[in-house]
C-alpha cells in the first residue's frame, strides 16, 4: 500500500534496522522501543490487522517470531519477553499494516500490566457461548 510506512520500510523507501528478512517477513528494531532490543515482524504483503491476514501467513509467521524472540532474548539478557499485536486504533494500533511486537523484558522495567475487569454472575458463560458458537 503506497501511504503505509511499513511497506515504504519494505521496499526500501524508508530506512530500517533490519535483524531479519526472507522472502515474505522482515524483523527489524522498533524506533520507539519500550526496552533496547525492542523487534517489530511483519509480513510483506500488506494487511491492516490480524483479522484480515490468510492463514498461509498466519501459519508461517510463528516459526519467525519463536525464532527472532530467542534471539531478541538472549542478545539484550532479558528476564522475560513479550509478544504484543494490536489491531485497529480503539486497541492502540498506530501503523496499520500487520505487526507484532517482541519486547525484552526486565524486572520492574516499568511496562504495565493490563488492568483485570471483573464478571457478573452468568455473564462470563454467555461470552463463552456465543464465541464458541462462532468457532
Ligand atoms: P502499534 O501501536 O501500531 O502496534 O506500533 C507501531 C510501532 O511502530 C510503534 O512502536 C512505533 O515506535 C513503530 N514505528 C513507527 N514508525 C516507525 C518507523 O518508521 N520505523 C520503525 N523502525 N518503527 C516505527
Ligand atoms: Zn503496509
Amino acid at each position: 500500500m503506497t501511504d503505509c510506512i511499513f511497506c515504504k520500510i519494505i521496499k526500501g523507501d524508508i530506512p530500517c534496522s533490519k535483524v531479519y528478512e526472507d522472502e515474505d517477513f522482515l524483523a527489524f528494531l522498533d524506533i520507539g522501543p519500550v526496552n533496547k532490543g525492542h523487534t517489530l515482524i511483519i509480513p510483506k504483503e500488506h494487511h491492516e490487522t490480524l483479522l484480515d491476514t490468510p492463514d498461509y501467513i498466519m501459519e508461517r509467521i510463528g516459526p519467525i517470531i519463536r525464532k527472532v524472540a530467542a534471539a531478541v532474548k538472549s542478545v539484550t539478557g532479558a528476564d522475560g519477553l513479550n509478544v504484543m499485536q494490536s489491531n485497529n486504533a480503539s486497541a492502540g494500533q498506530i501503523v496499520p499494516h500487520l505487526h507484532f511486537h517482541l519486547i525484552p523484558r526486565f524486572q520492574k522495567d516499568g511496562f504495565k500490566h493490563w488492568p483485570q475487569g471483573q464478571y457478573k454472575e452468568g455473564e462470563m458463560e454467555e461470552y463463552r457461548t456465543k464465541i464458541a458458537k462462532l468457532l
